[in-house]
């Protein structure tokens, strides 16, 4: 894949788990970290920074090897993915954590879109 589409996936990837973080762990121990972003042993100058609990670092950094280790040219989505390499586990928990937040996602895009009709109408 493209370094542009590396570094959208990589930035998609960790604005789900820390949406799913921020709502699901928000009583949970969270650190501070960033990855700088690195692809094809290339260092792209862009960093992702995140503040998460040590479970969903872990699913996060677990998804980063993986997208740097993915043999697609042109990726497709990983649900439409031929040859999933997610093992089971981090598959199911990943799915939970792309549903949970992009269904919140969509919530406040909607959310949005009536607040801003209200503000006309007044
Ligand atoms: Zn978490």
């Amino acid at each position: 894949m493209t370094e542009e589409k590396f570094i959208h996936d990589s930035k998609t990837v960790l604005k789900f788990i820390q949406c799913y973080c921020d709502n699901e762990h928000f009583k949970i121990k969270k650190s501070k970290d960033c990855i700088n972003l690195n692809y094809n042993d290339k260092d792209l100058n862009e960093k992702i920074e995140y503040e998460l609990c040590e479970k969903c670092e872990e699913t996060l950094n677990y998804s980063y090897v993986k997208l740097q280790e993915c043999p697609h040219d042109e990726k497709p989505s990983c649900r439409k993915c031929p040859r999933p390499c997610y093992d089971k586990r981090e598959w199911k928990l990943l799915a939970k954590i792309m549903r949970y937040s992009g269904l919140r996602f969509g919530i406040l895009k909607i959310r949005k879109k009536l607040f801003g009709r209200f503000e006309k109408s007044a």
